[in-house]
């Protein structure tokens, strides 16, 4: 006779507290099963990176060490989830399924309705968790606030784990294969630590002593690294909630000492939830304008550009050094995001959906859910957001007036004095000669002040298209917080 047994499904919820499924599941009758699947149809998808891949497979040793003491692991799967699920539930008399809601592209979307029929074929019940607040089927955001609020503030789970008799699943025919073994088990140490306990060392350092400065030093490429919270990464995969991170912050000491800053965090961490709710409502927005109307707008798209962009060649020292450093250490603050899409789809002229898929690779922190929108938002093809223009010269002299930022990454320019540092190319071969220095890096692609000006009049001009106009209505009506007074996290 088979064995019952439950499963949980681990997705972008690699974590042991705050933890709905392991709760509902460690509290039934039945044992439970913990599974992670790799699955090869979103390794090969392309905002799919080897960076994201480590962060997970590191994050469940984390959790595997902690199990080990249970006598239990998160058993995983390299294969299709449907084959998985197929084999499992004919390994074993499986009752229910446990996970979270997953807001992500529509490849997981369409996976899930599979699994979903798979199990209710077999007379399975998939019990699905809402995530950090994200609520499902919602037609508009009329007292998505309070309910946000209650949610955050509800207690945190914690999980009355129940020692197992055994290690459940020996053999199975879907191990991870050779070759990505030897992908997964290498981590860098350019990138952040990832796991459960990574998480808290960054979320308590932020609130000892990093965040006091959050403010003043958001903005600025190098200060921005220790003043800015850093637990994307964290809250992408799941090593923490979003309720966890909130309660954290109100009741930390150093609240009362630091309360702009923290607040200002706080504040964010409803953002993340904001824009993961608008994915979860229209995940078309990884392939389609926000709003349909920017569909009929046309770019340039130069390859060129796009080549140099991506390589971070660009001739525009904080343009390159930020994707440099994004490369190496998977992390940039939010306006050097800004400013690279915006350099990329208003002065260079270049479709956004040509870009999207390289930054989500590189952001350790990948989270469709924010991605999408915000790529969208900065590309101007919202319809419904300030349309910003960042002048990469202007953000380099405003966010980091010495070059430190600059010279770190870019290394050609290194012995360019401070006077210069934004602008190389003023440079001229006389004062070249003078200083000593030969400088091998690109001149600028493009004319920023003329690209600006031609960017600004095709951005905004289009606005006033009448199905610009029409969308935006509709945007305003499913998107938008009844609620529009500005709050924190501590209602
Ligand atoms: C083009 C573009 C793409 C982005 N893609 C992602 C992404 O894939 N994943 C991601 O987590 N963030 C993304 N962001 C938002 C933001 O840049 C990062 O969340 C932030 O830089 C993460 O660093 P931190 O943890 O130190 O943030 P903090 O400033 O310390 O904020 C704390 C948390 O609040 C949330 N948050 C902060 N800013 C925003 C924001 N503007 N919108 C939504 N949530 C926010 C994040 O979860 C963040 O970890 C993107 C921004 C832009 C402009």
């Amino acid at each position: 006779m088979k064995e019952k047994r439950n499963i949980v499904w681990l997705k972008r919820d690699l974590r042991l507290m705050d933890h709905q499924p392991l709760l509902q599941a460690t509290n039934e009758e039945c044992d439970y099963l913990i599974i992670y699947i790799f699955e090869p149809c979103m390794i090969i998808y392309p905002d799919c990176s080897t960076r994201h891949l480590q962060f997970v497979h590191h994050s469940l040793k984390d959790l595997n060490e902690k199990l080990a003491e249970l006598n239990r692991q998160v058993h995983v799967f390299h294969s299709d989830a449907y084959a998985v699920f197929d084999w499992i539930t004919n390994q074993f008399d499986i009752q229910k399924v446990f996970s979270y809601q997953e807001s992500g592209i529509e490849l997981t979307w369409e996976r899930d309705k599979e699994i979903y029929s798979l199990l209710k074929e077999k007379g399975i019940l998939w019990k699905e968790f809402q995530r950090d607040g994200v609520i499902r089927g919602i037609k508009d955001r009329i007292n998505w606030d309070q309910q946000w609020y209650a949610f955050v503030n509800e207690p945190i789970l914690s999980i009355p784990f129940k020692k197992s008799d055994k290690f459940e699943v020996v053999d199975h025919p879907f191990p991870v294969s050779k070759e990505l073994m030897e992908i997964l088990e290498y981590y860098p140490d350019s990138l952040q630590p990832p796991g459960e306990k990574m998480a808290w060392k960054y979320l308590k350092s932020f609130c000892e002593d990093r965040g006091k400065n959050y403010n003043r030093h958001i903005s600025k490429p190098l200060e921005s690294r220790s003043s800015c919270g850093r637990i994307s990464p964290y809250l992408a995969w799941g090593n923490l909630s979003i309720r966890q991170c909130v309660q954290f912050v109100i009741n930390h000491p150093n609240y009362a000492h630091h309360k702009r800053a923290f607040d200002g965090l706080l504040t964010r961490l409803k953002w993340h939830c904001h824009f993961i709710q608008k994915f979860e409502v229209e995940c078309s927005y990884e392939t389609h304008c926000v709003n349909k109307g920017y569909e009929s707008l046309e770019y340039t798209n130069d390859p060129k550009l796009i080549v140099a962009w991506k390589e971070g060649r660009t001739g525009f020292p904080l343009v390159d050094a930020c994707m440099r450093c994004l490369q190496e250490t998977g992390w940039i603050n939010f306006r050097m995001r800004a400013m690279l899409v915006s350099v990329f789809c208003h002065h260079f002229d270049i479709d956004w959906r040509e870009g999207v898929y390289h930054l989500a690779r590189l952001f350790l922190d990948y989270e469709p859910g924010i991605h999408y929108p915000q790529f969208q938002m900065q590309a101007g093809t919202t319809g419904v957001n300030k349309i910003r223009m960042y002048n990469p010269v202007k953000q380099s002299k405003d966010h980091d007036p010495k070059g430190v930022f600059i010279k770190k990454w870019v290394k050609e320019l290194e012995k360019v004095p401070e006077e210069f540092i934004h602008e190389p190319w003023n440079l001229t071969e006389i004062e070249k000669t003078m200083l000593g220095i030969e400088i091998n890096y690109p001149h600028p692609m493009i004319d920023l002040e003329e690209a600006g000006k031609r960017a600004r009049t095709k951005i905004w001009g289009h606005r006033k298209d009448p199905e610009v106009k029409k969308e935006s209505s509709r945007i305003v009506r499913t998107h938008t917080r009844n609620n529009s007074k500005r709050s924190n996290a501590q209602k």
